[in-house]
Parts: C-alpha cells; sequence; structure tokens
C-alpha cells in the first residue's frame, strides 16, 4: 500500500511517500509559497535525484496536484497512477478530544477549526488544507494523526492543572503534550537500539518547536508541553510556560489589550524574544560566538529549562535508561547538549566531550563512566504517520 504523508505550513507543503509494504520511501517533495503572488518551487525527490519547478500554486489543493504531477511524471516519477495511492496521512495537532488517529471528516475539522486559537499557528492551515484536498481528491481517504494521543497514557495526575475539577471535563483544560509522532518514533527506536521492551526513555525533541517527553516501555509517562504548543520549553518565537496573572500587569503598564499580548507570546517571544536575533538557534549560536550577550542568555535560558524537564522526568521515571536527543536542535547542536546536560554526574548523566562535538545520526554520546546513555536518533515522525494511516484504514 502507498500512502503519502503531509507535513503542512500555512503556506508550504511537504510529503514523502512510503510504500507500506516494506515501509520503503519512495520520493519526497515540498512545495513553497502557496497562495502568495509569486512562482512556487515546488521540488520532488526519487531515489536521490531532485527536480524541480517553479510554477504558481493558488492553494493547498493544487500543490497537492502537483506533487502528484510530479509523482507520475513518466520520466521522473515512481507511480504509474494516482491511484496508487491509497491515503494521505496528516500530523494533524490538536482536536481535543478528537484525538487518537482518525478519518478527516466533518467532525474533525469542525473540532480543529473551533480550537485555532490554542493552536493557532498549526490548527488553521491544517483545516483549511484538508477541506481543500476532500473537495478535490474525494475518492482518496484523509487520515489525521493527532499530535495528543500518544500522550493518552500519562498518568492523570502528570496531567492535570490545578483548576476548579470540573474545567477539564467541561472545558477540556488539561495538560495534552504534543510532539507525539516524534517522541513515537524515539520510544519504540529506543526499544530496539537498548534491546529492553519496559527501557526508562528521555527523549528530548529540540527544534522550531520542542518537547521533552519520559516514557516508560514506549508509553508516555509525562512530558513538558501542556495545554497548548506555546508550553513548556522556550519555542522558537512561542513563550513556553508562563504565569497567566502576569498578563494582568502587563496590560496595565503596556496599555495592551489581551489578544495583542497574547499574540506577541506566541510569535515575538521564545528564542526570538529573548535573543533579539532570530528565532533560529543556528544564526543565535553564531551571534552568541561573537559576542553578543543576549543571544547567550537567550541559549542559556533554553538550556537550564531542558534541564530542568530531564531533572523532573528523572524523578517522574525513578531514573532513565536513556537520554535522546533528536529534532534540528537536538540533533545538530552540540552545544544545547553540552550546557543542558553540565552538572549531572549525580544522576549519571555524562556527556563524552568529544564524540559529542564530533558524531552525527544514530549514535552515542555518553562517557564510560556514564550510568545513563546519552544518544542522537534522528527522529522519523512521517513513517509513524504513515503506519498509523495504515492502522486507521485496515
Ligand atoms: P521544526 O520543529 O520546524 O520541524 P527542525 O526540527 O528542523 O524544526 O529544527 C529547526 C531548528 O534546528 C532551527 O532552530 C535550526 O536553527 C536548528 N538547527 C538546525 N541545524 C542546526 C545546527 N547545526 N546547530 C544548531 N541548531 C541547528
Amino acid at each position: 500500500m502507498k500512502v503519502l504523508v503531509a507535513n503542512l505550513g500555512s503556506t508550504s507543503f511537504k510529503y514523502r511517500l512510503f510504500d507500506m509494504s516494506d515501509e520503503r520511501q519512495l520520493g519526497r517533495g515540498g512545495i513553497d509559497r502557496i497562495g502568495e503572488d509569486a512562482d512556487s518551487n515546488c521540488f520532488v525527490e526519487i531515489d536521490g535525484k531532485r527536480t524541480d519547478r517553479q510554477q504558481r500554486i493558488a492553494d493547498h489543493a493544487a500543490a497537492v496536484q502537483m506533487c502528484l504531477d510530479q509523482l507520475t511524471d513518466p520520466d521522473t516519477g515512481c507511480l504509474d497512477s494516482v491511484d496508487e495511492v491509497k491515503a494521505i496521512g496528516f500530523k494533524a495537532v490538536f482536536a481535543g478530544k478528537l484525538s487518537g488517529i482518525r478519518i478527516v471528516d466533518d467532525a474533525l475539522l469542525n473540532a480543529m477549526e473551533s480550537l485555532a486559537d490554542v493552536a493557532p499557528a498549526h490548527n488553521p492551515p491544517y483545516a483549511r488544507a484538508m477541506r481543500q484536498l476532500r473537495k478535490a481528491f474525494p475518492s482518496i481517504p484523509l487520515v489525521a494523526a493527532l499530535e495528543t494521543a500518544f500522550h493518552e497514557t500519562i498518568p492523570v495526575e502528570y496531567r492535570t492543572y490545578a483548576v476548579p475539577y470540573e474545567w477539564a471535563e467541561q472545558y477540556e483544560i488539561r495538560r495534552w503534550g504534543f510532539h507525539g509522532a516524534s517522541h513515537r518514533f524515539i520510544g519504540t527506536r529506543m526499544a530496539q537500539l537498548l534491546g529492553k521492551d519496559d527501557a526508562k526513555v528521555i527523549s528530548c525533541h529540540l527544534g522550531g518547536s520542542s518537547s521533552l517527553c519520559g516514557m516508560l516501555g514506549g508509553k508516555s509517562q509525562s512530558t513538558s508541553m501542556g495545554m497548548t504548543p506555546q508550553s513548556g520549553l522556550p519555542q522558537n518565537n512561542r513563550v513556553g510556560d508562563f504565569d497567566p496573572f502576569a498578563l494582568r500587569l502587563l496590560k496595565r503598564l503596556s496599555g495592551k489589550d489581551y489578544d495583542t499580548l497574547l499574540d506577541e507570546l506566541s510569535s515575538k517571544s521564545g528564542l526570538f524574544g529573548l535573543s533579539g536575533v532570530s528565532n533560529d538557534a543556528r544564526d543565535i549560536e553564531e551571534a552568541a560566538a561573537s559576542g553578543n550577550a543576549q543571544a547567550e542568555f537567550a541559549l542559556k535560558v533554553l538550556a537550564a529549562d531542558i534541564k530542568k524537564y530531564i531533572g523532573q522526568l528523572l524523578a517522574i521515571l525513578n531514573g532513565a535508561d536513556a537520554i535522546v536527543f533528536t529534532g534540528g536542535i537536538g540533533e545538530n547542536s552540540s552545544l544545547i547538549r553540552r550546557m543542558a546536560l553540565s552538572n549531572m554526574d549525580f544522576a549519571g548523566i555524562v556527556l563524552d566531550p568529544e564524540k559529542n562535538e564530533t558524531v552525527r545520526g544514530e549514535v552515542t554520546l555518553h562517557a564510560a563512566n556514564s550510568r545513563v546513555q546519552i544518544w542522537t536518533v534522528p527522529t522519523n515522525e512521517e513513517i509513524v504517520v504513515a503506519r498509523q494511516t495504515v492502522e486507521a484504514l485496515s
């Protein structure tokens, strides 16, 4: 069965095509500048060979049409016909109680739209694109794998806010947790790498959006993100954990209304707000290396928060077999890993400084005397979504 996995941004569409008989990736591609007043770059890569086209792409339905055209191109494609694509799977973010793996239907789309204010960067582009695709490709089933599903195993005491008891029931106010596909992938992969089904693993997904998750036997026990993807660690331009009562003071002192302040907390805060340089960790590291004190400070805050959550998860799991770094920052930033894991020998966590600087990919980074293994493992959220899509259809 061939499954297309879609990763949507408000003006972008990235995809991978899998043959699920052996989980082989047949192709991948991406289209940017969707709906903009400019040509989109539409690329497809099959067997390491890349083909590019430039064309105006009006919306996500047109983007998927372009993707299918490229995949079925008689010279450069890998499909004989569009009919071979049996489903499109989405790493959807948030639909409250409608969690799990679901065929995209009106109920799901309505739930995602009604929660747009909770996941403003994610829900609106997904819901809009899914509606377009349902109309344009009625014969291809669309499947949503909700990010929150993986965290359903978190014990109730770790997912509850101390708000009036009925709020959780009535308004779904609770720690939902996100990055489910990535943490699930790390949990499954680490069971194989450690040769242990009941492993205690702390997965550190650090990227544009970041969260930590403590897993026992591949099941989520606690995670750093709470009700919304704005919570937990500082994100690229989102605040991370924040005391809601500071808003009252901010409103009075700045003269801004709540909506403006919330917009700023979700778009001008996080690494961007702290560093004043960029929302991209590479730029911030470069600025810090050339003496920008504010950039250095932003990295310090991020690393300190990672350390804080590792401590929390170690306590919840009663120790760990492995700490795993993944995502763009987790896999690549030796600096953040070094800062976050400094002075943790009390817990048996000792990084090998040379390995940390030099090795890449699916490798260990711990010193010989470290009781806890330290790994980088490139995540593969798409294969998780493809597996779940097959599961949903069967
Ligand atoms: P997303 O969460 O959007 O999928 P990624 O997982 O690709 O993002 O992570 C993007 C982040 O990873 C950016 O902040 C980028 O700067 C950071 N990153 C990528 N490569 C490096 C590197 N070599 N050193 C430090 N940070 C890096």
